[in-house]
């Protein structure tokens, strides 16, 4: 199967597919890649960068969302040739019972491309998604995020992801309290720390280098690794970068 054989009924609920760009986040981040970004969110964090994605309250959802057939998607991913296709959201698991989703994974697999999945930890990933997938990107949400404890931690579906090798895990943190929450909730999940990355919230540069002086020397006393948003830090929050 190539992205121009995929079956033409196969689709997905598009917002956007941009790159070449970089991996802003986490343990690939500076490396070349393209993204996905799929509709629909399952939770509703205060501090969410793309709440076009998902909330209808604030956007009209037939502007910003498009059913796209799964081919134009991978033609467009693959545009410039990169080593690896980043597929987010939203909350992209949300889609992961559909064919389009097995189609789309099947096809840039098929291209030889690496796929990273950004997860917000609360869906357990189908045999089909933990095998052809290549890195999950888990962030589960703290507190600050805004929704119940109840709907923003699922511990089945983090433990499924914690038992596939391939997931690490990114906590958005503004402060040493953020920090210490982390702790609490690795050690609650049973957590490997060392697959644990340290973000900063923040939109802009300034935010994200100062909250990184504060975060750095608890994060790594805890045995956690440490990320920037390297995005945030070329291009500030300019859309499709
Ligand atoms: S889980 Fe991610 S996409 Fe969903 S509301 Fe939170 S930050 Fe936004």
């Amino acid at each position: 199967m190539t992205a121009l054989d995929v079956d033409p009924t196969d689709t997905l609920v598009l917002a956007e597919a941009f790159g070449v760009t970089v991996q802003g986040e986490g343990p690939s981040a500076g490396r070349r890649c393209s993204f996905i970004r799929l509709g629909g969110c399952n939770l509703s964090c205060g501090f969410c960068d793309t709440p076009e994605t998902w909330d209808a309250r604030r956007f009209d959802l037939r502007q910003t969302l498009t059913r796209t057939p799964v081919a134009e998607i991978v033609t467009r991913a693959l545009d410039g040739d990169p080593p690896m296709v980043v597929i987010t959201g939203g909350e992209p698991l949300l889609h992961q019972h559909q064919d389009g989703w097995r189609a789309l994974l099947g096809s840039l697999i098929l291209a030889g491309a690496e796929i990273e999945v950004e997860t917000n930890g609360t869906q357990t990933p189908t045999d089909h998604t933990a095998r052809w997938v290549t890195r999950f990107n888990v962030s589960p949400k703290l507190a600050h995020a805004g929704d119940p404890a109840a709907k923003r931690i699922v511990p089945s579906a983090l433990y499924a992801l914690h038992d596939n090798r391939k997931a690490c895990f990114k906590f958005v943190c503004r402060d040493l309290a953020d920090v210490q929450e982390v702790q609490a909730f690795t050690a609650a999940h049973a957590l490997d720390p060392g697959r644990v990355w340290i973000m900063p919230e923040g939109t802009d540069a300034a935010t994200i280098t100062r909250r990184l002086g504060e975060l750095a020397d608890p994060a790594i006393a805890a045995g956690f690794n440490l990320s920037t948003r390297l995005h945030v830090l070329c291009w500030g929050d300019e859309k499709g970068r």
